[in-house]
């Protein structure tokens, strides 16, 4: 198994991309905190999880990335729990559209609260403690923090903030032996998309996409997987596409 003796932190684990992540996780022997936006949404998830992997270890975690105090107890949970952190997913977040003249500050502000500040107050208290050991961090940024879409201008700036939060991290603690990698899904079968996308916009996408057709979560687990393992162990600073070619 390629994750065997991991402890490995995936937030927005509920449901959808995080979900698969934290299934392929404990199906390659780490053990998980599955975290949601809510303790109880966290419990469901690891429920489902623990028939999906019988015998996996899994910890359900409630916790909103938007707020800083919440990221500390996750971390200090998971360190009662198992003594370290080898991955962190950075994966919870929202998205919505508007034109820019409707956006809102409180809208602009409460996407890049959880869609970046989030995964920075995440890593930088994750990687307190992942200094001593070293480990891997994983962002999920997107399609749109390449390729920007109309409507969308806090989100887009999320991802591209993602992109460079990626790339500064990973020039900052690699000298600790972290290395800091992000996975660029294109258009994913979730709940996000199913939100926030109309059917004629998805025949578009994948109108655009080689491939022809969107993703399922678990076509994008396999790229968390081989950024987590030694099989990446000289691999920082990318940001790897899974997008079905609908960006190049
Ligand atoms: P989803 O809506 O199915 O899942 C999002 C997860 O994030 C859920 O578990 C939700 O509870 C959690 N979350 C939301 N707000 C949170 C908060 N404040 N604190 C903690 N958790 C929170 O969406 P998804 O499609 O699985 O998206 C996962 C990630 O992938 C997101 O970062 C999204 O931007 C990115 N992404 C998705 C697509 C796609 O096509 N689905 C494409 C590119 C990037």
């Amino acid at each position: 198994m390629l994750l065997e003796g991991k402890v490995a932190i995936v937030t927005g684990a509920s449901r959808g991309i995080g979900f698969a992540v934290a299934k392929a996780y404990a199906c390659e022997g780490a053990r998980v905190a599955v975290c949601g936006s809510r303790e109880e949404t966290a419990q469901k998830a690891v429920q489902e999880l623990q028939k999906l992997c019988p015998g996996a270890q899994l910890l359900p975690v409630g916790v909103d990335v938007s707020d800083g105090e919440a990221i500390r107890t996750m971390v200090a949970r998971v360190m009662e729990r198992w003594g370290k952190i080898d991955i962190l997913v950075n994966n919870a977040g929202i998205t919505g559209a508007k034109p820019i003249f409707d956006m809102t500050d409180e809208d602009f502000e409460s996407m890049i609260d959880i869609n970046l500040t989030g995964p920075f107050k995440c890593t930088r208290e994750v990687a307190k403690v992942m200094k001593q050991t070293g480990g891997c961090i994983i962002n999920t940024s997107s399609l749109v923090g390449t390729y920007a879409s109309r409507m969308q201008t806090a989100y887009v700036a999320s991802k591209f903030g993602i992109n460079g939060l990626t790339k500064a991290c990973a020039r900052e603690l690699g000298p600790y032996g972290i290395r800091v990698n992000a996975v660029a899904p294109g258009v994913v079968q979730t709940d996000m998309v199913a939100q926030s996308v109309d059917g004629q916009m998805l025949a578009a996408l994948k109108g655009m996409t080689p491939l022809g057709r969107v993703a399922q979560p678990d076509e994008l687990a396999g790229a968390y997987v081989y950024l987590a393992s030694d099989a990446a162990s000289f691999t920082t600073g990318a940001i790897l596409a899974v997008d079905g070619g609908i960006v190049m």
